[in-house]
């Protein structure tokens, strides 16, 4: 996981190793080269200038601690507001206090969604909760059918609309569905609550790239179920688009979370690095493969301490 910009840091610290005491001259060289690796690593601009601007001011005014040389000092203080910008604590799901529960997720097409529904009410079922997968990406064809796929294998129930019915009622020779998403949803939670389901995780549809409809969409549905969390959903392999991403789904749907998906591939690390100074909102899960186990609550010390090697 983000091997280069690991070994990039690892580099930067090289040039403090063996040193008694670090100069102002020793830190400014550190930092020109982790700010370097973290721009390489697609690290948004705004997020760099702060990072480096508080190592800075942390290194060059730390007291020197008995146990650490001046070369550990740095790599801690660098682990700490590498926490820091992943978000500090880990940040558990908010529950109703009134079951049903319900998560939205939101989150281009492609980005994980449905693969990562069935790998959070996989996760919540093993926790001893009862949760039900609403279909509502009724966009993209074959959606639905992969949502009921993966809600056999996790052995969770799975709402959707019926193949072959449309919003005027007649026959869709394609077995597409045409149902309203916001319908769906809504019957989904009212499915919940009627068959005592304490969670409901509601998919939703992505486009390709941002656009107004789909953002209006995904509005519609959060306004009919009121969701409880929404997660929004996010490729890591995306670099500095993430960031724009992102800030239009904070502004068109509004999100408590984040879920970062494919952590497993060879993504650089931006969109990870960005993604929760720029919207202020937590980093909560991990997806990090295509089965179902490869999944996890996502920890910024773990992530710093890896990243740091
Ligand atoms: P959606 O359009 O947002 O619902 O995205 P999908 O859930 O269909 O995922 C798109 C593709 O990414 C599929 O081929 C998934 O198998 C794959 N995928 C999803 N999550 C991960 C992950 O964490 N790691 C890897 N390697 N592939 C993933």
């Amino acid at each position: 996981m983000f091997d280069s910009l690991s070994d990039r840091l690892n580099g930067a610290f090289k040039g403090l190793r063996g040193k008694g005491r670090l100069t102002d001259a020793d830190i400014d060289a550190t930092c020109r080269e982790i700010r370097l690796a973290l721009l390489e690593a697609d690290v948004a601009l705004l997020v760099v200038r702060e990072f480096i601007k508080k190592i800075k001011l942390r290194a060059k005014g730390a007291e020197v601690h008995g146990a650490l040389n001046p070369a550990q000092q740095v790599v801690k203080i660098v682990n700490e507001e590498l926490v820091g910008i992943l978000g500090g604590e880990t940040r558990r799901l908010t529950f109703a206090k009134t079951p049903p529960t319900v998560i939205m997720l939101a989150g281009l097409q492609g980005s994980g969604k449905t693969t990562l529904a069935g790998k959070l009410s996989y996760y919540l079922k093993k926790q001893g909760h009862t949760p039900l997968l609403v279909a509502c990406d009724l966009q993209r064809p074959g959606a639905v059918k992969q949502l009921q796929i993966v809600g056999e294998r996790a052995g969770v129930a799975v709402f959707a609309p019926h193949p072959g019915t449309s919003v005027g009622g007649g026959e869709n020779p394609l077995g597409i569905t045409a149902a309203d998403p916001v319908n769906v949803a809504r019957d989904g939670v009212a499915e919940a609550r009627s068959k005592q389901h304490d969670i409901v995780i509601v998919d939703t549809a992505g486009r390709l790239g941002i656009d107004a409809e789909l953002m209006e969409q995904a509005s519609n549905i959060r306004d009919a179920v009121q969701p409880d969390e929404v997660l929004f959903v996010l490729d890591s392999m995306v670099g500095q688009d993430a960031v724009m991403t992102a800030n239009s789904f904070a502004d068109g749907v509004g999100f408590s979370g984040v879920v970062l998906t494919k952590l497993d591939g060879d993504a650089r690390g931006g969109a990870a690095l960005s993604v929760r100074e720029v919207t202020g909102k937590p980093i909560m899960f991990a997806s990090t493969g295509e089965k179902l186990e490869d999944f996890d609550v996502f920890h910024p010390d773990r992530m710093a301490s890896r990243i740091l090697g």
